[in-house]
């Protein structure tokens, strides 16, 4: 058994395992090879993944002679016929990308794309989604309180009184939660929106004030993901953020609805309605953002507002954002490598039939294969 691990595309920082969760790899008797340079973004040098006896190869060599490829990112299209019946895992966004997925399937390449795992609490120890996105909610609070030109906390001095920012959270997730978390410990003042009643207590007490709006949608069946509401929900939830957001002079926006495009929250109106020198960090960026002027990856200024879209704040803390991700990735390959290093794809787990996209030259993920029909 051989485990390929490639560089991560130009605008990528993290990589797919550091050289602790190597190590726990080589142990086993497993052969670890690492594309040169692979890990340097994440100040990882090649000479520490040799120390845990990983080999340092080409690309072209990682990629013709490694049973199982690790790439958070789709490799580039040329690559593809290299990986012909081999294992890719990384988080391709399969219900964005049906047609790559198809390509790879017609290959005989087996897809994990692990932000297809099913939200269980046996889940957890692998989920992608939630340690990433634990990292990009500390970052936005950080990113808006460094962009932001005024105070998070109150300060009464003897030049006078500074007031609390007032922070706004949309969407109180695994992102939306940790920006409360480090916006409170900054000392803001914070308000909160979400369509899951069940986050109430947790927001409460975390210090923050949780703003319900009467009648969400049920999102008890779908697996811990928040599910779209009712043209009349949003209305009123609408009439309720305008409310806050005239208020805000921070507002970090995270409401995201899985395999869909993010729900605008913030209007044009409500944008005009913001004090000057206010900071929208949306890190919904990447499916549309949470507002209708959110430019995924670019910072825009509206009316004195400072809009940055950004859904991969974790690539801004590589180091920690690679060994969280390659704890997960490590704890993935648990399920599928036997104790002895073979390879076993036991198709009545969960886990592994609720992530993987193709296998045997075929779609195999019911949601993936209903896009296609
Ligand atoms: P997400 O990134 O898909 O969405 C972020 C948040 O936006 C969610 O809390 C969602 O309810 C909220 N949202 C969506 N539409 C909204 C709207 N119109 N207005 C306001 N808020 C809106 O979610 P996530 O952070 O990945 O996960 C959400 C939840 O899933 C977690 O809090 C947890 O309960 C569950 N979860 C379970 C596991 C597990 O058991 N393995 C792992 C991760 C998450």
């Amino acid at each position: 058994m051989t485990i390929g691990l490639l560089k991560e595309p130009d605008f990528e920082t993290r990589v797919s395992l550091i050289p602790e969760t190597v190590a726990a790899l080589t142990k086993k008797g497993i052969s670890v090879q690492i594309e040169k340079d692979a890990g340097v973004k994440a100040f990882w040098n090649n000479d520490e993944y040799e120390k845990v006896k990983a080999v340092i190869k080409s690309r072209s060599e990682v990629l013709q002679s490694s049973d199982i490829i690790l790439s958070i990112h789709p490799p580039a299209d040329s690559e593809i016929e290299k990986l012909k019946s081999k294992i890719l895992i990384g988080v391709y966004q399969p219900l964005f990308n049906q047609s790559l997925m198809q390509q790879w399937a017609n290959l005989g390449i087996t897809v994990f794309s692990l932000d297809m795992l099913p939200r269980t609490t046996r889940a957890q120890v692998m989920d992608v989604l939630s340690s990433q996105a634990n990292i990009a909610g500390y970052k936005a609070a950080i990113l808006a309180a460094s962009i932001y030109s005024r105070y998070f906390p109150m300060f009464m001095t003897a030049a006078g009184t500074i007031a609390p920012a007032k922070v706004l959270i949309l969407g109180a997730g695994v992102a939306g939660l940790q920006a409360i978390a480090t916006a409170r410990r900054l000392g803001a003042v914070i308000e909160v929106f979400d369509t899951r009643p069940a986050v109430k207590d947790e927001v409460m007490s975390l210090g923050a004030k949780f703003i319900e709006v009467e009648g969400a949608a049920d999102a008890s069946k779908a697996g811990g993901y928040a599910v779209e509401q009712t043209e009349d929900f949003m209305k009123r939830q609408k009439a309720k953020i305008a409310e806050s957001i005239a208020k805000a002079d921070i507002v970090i926006t995270t409401a995201q609805i899985h395999g869909k495009k993010a729900p605008i929250l913030i209007t044009e109106e409500m944008l005009n309605r913001m004090r000057n020198g206010s900071v929208i960090i949306d890190i919904a960026a990447a499916t549309g953002g949470n507002t209708p002027v959110t430019k995924n990856n670019e910072t825009v200024t509206y009316k004195g507002v400072t809009i940055v879209g950004n859904s991969n704040l974790q690539a801004t803390m590589p180091s920690d954002a690679s060994k969280m991700y390659g704890k997960n990735i490590l704890n993935f390959m648990n399920l599928i490598i036997t104790k002895e290093g073979q390879l076993s794809l036991n198709w009545e787990d969960d886990l592994v039939k609720g992530s993987c996209i193709a296998h045997n030259g075929e779609l195999v993920h019911d949601k993936i294969k209903a896009i296609e029909s």
